[in-house]
């Protein structure tokens, strides 16, 4: 970006003058606009949501079939919503919070399959593309059974096929392993950020790992350079892809249910926080654009991102999007949170964002290890560093940003009978000797 039209942005911004110094931020989106005139411009619908969650129920048998740890919830993949309420009382106590109400985490953590959020965007994507193959070559019949799908045939058909995908290391492993597990060839493209132990996984299951010095950017356009050069070849495009998008929407439909069988309420006189931790925008887009549709203003979506990687906030607060990178504004785009290692926003998320999302947060690495620990103690359960930032969330709460946007929203008053919900978004395939030196990190 030019020096010159740097400078004016960063009058024009003064947020992003101290983003670039690395401040930990909070920020009020200026252009939320009420649902009911955000829904009226929006190019996908409700319908697209519910199209997605067919889908899913349809492949459900032979999902089974593949993954017999999704047995118990008949091939649907989802994880379960769990009240903390040590950790609330943690989080006041350590951090001053303040928070009221009750506090929840939901645990994408421990999504069967690939262990982190990614299980539904990634393998939603990976499905779709199928289904498309699958009808279009006659290998399914409207009414078949999915399982079929599993038999010997089917998967001589689909190893004919490639699939490709750039990744910071969780993406791939979910487009990885139920590739494979259909029968594609794979090519997970890795940007520096993703961990060994990742692609050590992935090439257990037989997936191609190409690794790259450079960053997600980077992995991302050879990734899809070398799939357009194959006729044979998909690339999962986790920058623009609405299929991605839509995967990860359908958990707030299956959220609905869980609510209310834990008797969370989320209506006028009742709030509800959400926090999810943003990389490229995909996972945390979809989920607010789905509880968009479910809840609509009554819920409060917050992202989260690391201080060195904070780039749909650029993209947002700037107004210029995938235009827009960390970069550009003298940060590293270098964070211990893998997951959420991206330097440049999905413009597709950006923007459908704007008029939805209630605002964003930025933490400090360091932080992630402490609130690893904090939850650890408290409840016994392990997410990865890249998934703790979304506790950040709450202690923004006592902040004057938050204070001003709970006055503007007339929620001040409510938040005693209000609900917060973490999404935790990875850790359950994290092995015990990282997780042990996880524990003991601690950054200055
Ligand atoms: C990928 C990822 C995210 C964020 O998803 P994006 O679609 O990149 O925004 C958050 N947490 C973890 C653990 C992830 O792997």
């Amino acid at each position: 970006m030019q020096k010159e039209l740097l400078e004016e942005l960063m009058k024009k911004v003064p947020l992003l003058k101290e983003i670039g110094e690395e401040k930990e931020v909070a920020w009020i989106n200026p252009h939320k606009i009420p649902f009911s005139d955000a829904k009226e411009n929006s190019e996908l619908t409700m319908a697209d949501i519910e199209d997605a969650e067919r889908r899913l129920e349809r492949f459900a048998p032979f999902i089974m079939k593949c993954f017999p740890e999704t047995e118990d919830r008949n091939g649907i993949i989802e994880s379960v919503l769990t009240e903390i309420p040590q950790m609330k009382e943690k989080m006041n106590q350590k951090y001053q919070c303040g928070l009221e109400g009750r506090l929840l985490l939901k645990q994408d953590s421990h999504l069967a399959i690939a262990g982190s959020v990614k299980a539904r965007g990634g393998i939603y994507e990976v499905l779709k593309h199928t289904e498309d193959l699958a009808l279009e070559h006659g290998l399914l019949a409207p009414g078949d059974s999915y399982a079929k799908l599993a038999e010997p045939e089917c998967r001589e058909f689909f190893s004919k096929y490639t699939i490709q995908v750039g990744s910071t290391g969780n993406l791939g492993m979910s487009i990885g392993i139920m590739s494979a597990a259909i029968g594609y060839e794979v090519i997970v493209h890795m940007s520096a950020d993703a961990k060994q132990w990742k692609k050590d996984l992935l090439r257990s299951h037989q997936v191609t790992v190409v690794e790259y010095e450079s960053d997600y950017s980077e992995a991302v356009k050879n990734g899809r350079k070398q799939s357009d050069a194959n006729p044979y070849s998909y690339f999962v495009d986790d920058e623009n892809s609405r299929n991605l998008f839509l995967g990860y929407a359908v958990a707030a439909k299956r959220l609905v249910g869980q609510l209310k069988e834990k008797e969370v309420s989320a209506d006028e006189d009742h709030p509800l926080f959400v926090y999810i931790p943003c990389g490229v925008g995909g996972a945390p887009g979809g989920i607010t654009f789905g509880l968009k549709h479910m809840f609509g203003d009554y819920v409060h979506c917050f992202f989260v991102e690391p201080t060195q990687a904070p780039c749909m906030l650029v993209g947002m607060a700037s107004g210029l999007n995938s235009d827009i990178s960390v970069q550009d504004i003298g940060l590293t785009g270098q964070t211990h949170a893998d997951g959420l290692a991206v330097g440049r926003p999905s413009g597709f998320v950006g923007g459908v964002m704007e008029p939805l999302l209630s605002g964003e947060f930025t933490v400090a690495d360091k932080k992630l290890y402490n609130y690893m620990r904090d939850l650890l103690e408290a409840e016994d359960i392990f997410l990865e560093p890249s998934a703790c930032a979304a506790f950040q969330g709450l202690t923004g709460l006592p902040g004057k940003e938050m204070q001003e946007y709970m006055e503007k929203e007339n929620l001040t008053a409510k938040m005693g009978q209000a609900s917060h919900i973490v999404w935790a978004t990875g850790g359950s395939l994290v092995p015990e000797e990282i997780r042990e030196k996880y524990k003991h990190t601690y950054l200055d």
